[in-house]
């Protein structure tokens, strides 16, 4: 995984860090390797990480309280069954009469609350005690653990990162985006967390946006390549990936900026463009479905890695 970052061709398919979906990340890894994508973003769930085994390289996320790729919605008695929210999510986490949620598929992007007229959806932090469930993954070839750093606790975040390197001794990954901090406080912190590691053992994923980029603009993809730049101007021994918000204009407009960019994280719209694919009930034996599929998946990937290797 290192030689993709090094030369600058690192593209990364994002399943969800809260899709714990099984099949649906199993077909995801399926589709996306056989289109060249070699590096997959996973759930820390043992039964996911099997589930990717399809994947050359394995990449586990993990959260501190309220980052937003470790919450779950739920619906609370105010409902009154209007049906927005089901309309709204992307991932089909909500079905209604009564409306409920399918928490393996909810990836905590928090669309139905914003729209629920009657605040009827609370988003919840689904925490786990990594010094049980890490060793649980490893087993499985695990080449690399993010944590989404985005809320401003830093003690929380500092004791969670404490761990992870207790643990692992691989290459890691900090997911930071601007929602809740400043970027005086985004350095400081990833200054901070890469003070004991090697020069370039860690990447440091710029989000823009988490889970935005399902529209292919771009003014979806600006705080990406905006976040990028930031983590940039500092100098820092890391890799830098551009993450949240990104889509085929990313690498455009990042190559236009002079961002000097290592690779790619793809997530809500490299799902979203094979989403029907994906959902199919006979995904796995129709044959022009699949290639299909297989089409979409490796324009996608070809667009960009054509904008890779700067
Ligand atoms: S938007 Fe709110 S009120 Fe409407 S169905 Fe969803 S949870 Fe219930
Ligand atoms: S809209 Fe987002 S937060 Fe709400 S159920 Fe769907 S994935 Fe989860």
């Amino acid at each position: 995984m290192k030689e993709l970052l090094e030369n600058r061709c690192f593209f990364k398919l994002v399943c969800g860090a809260g899709n714990e979906s099984v099949e649906e990340v199993r077909r995801l890894v399926k589709l996306y390797s056989d289109a060249g994508c070699k590096v997959f973003d996973l759930s820390a769930k043992p039964e996911i990480v099997e589930a990717a085994s399809a994947a050359k390289y394995k990449c586990v996320s993990v959260g501190i309280k309220g980052d937003p790729h470790i919450l779950k919605a739920k619906i609370n008695s105010k409902c009154i069954n209007c049906g927005k929210c089901a309309k709204i999510c992307f991932n089909d986490a909500i079905t209604l009469n009564p409306a409920k949620i399918t928490e393996e598929r909810c990836l905590g992007c928090g669309k139905c609350a914003k729209i629920c007229p009657v605040n009827a959806i609370d988003l919840v932090s689904k925490d786990i005690d990594l010094k049980q469930v890490l060793p649980k993954l490893l087993p499985y070839g695990v080449d690399c653990i993010e944590l989404h750093a985005t809320t401003e606790d830093e003690e929380e975040t500092d004791s969670k990162w404490d761990i992870i390197n207790s643990i692992y001794d691989g290459i890691l990954s900090i997911c930071i985006d601007r929602l809740n901090l400043g970027n005086k406080q985004v350095i400081a912190r990833i200054k901070r967390l890469i003070k004991s590691r090697k020069p370039y053992s860690t990447i440091i994923q710029a989000d823009g946006i988490p889970m935005s980029g399902s529209d292919d603009s771009y003014k979806t993809t600006l705080q990406t390549v905006a976040m990028a730049e930031i983590i940039q101007n500092e100098n820092l021994p890391v890799y830098l990936v551009l993450s949240g918000g990104t889509n085929t204009k990313t690498l455009k407009l990042a190559k236009l900026c002079g961002i000097n960019y290592h690779g790619i994280a793809a997530g809500s719209y490299a799902r979203k463009i094979v989403k029907d694919y994906i959902s199919a009930p006979d995904f796995w034996d129709n044959d022009k479905l699949y290639s299909k599929a297989f089409n979409t998946a490796k324009l996608y990937l070809e667009e960009t890695m054509e904008n890779l290797n700067i």
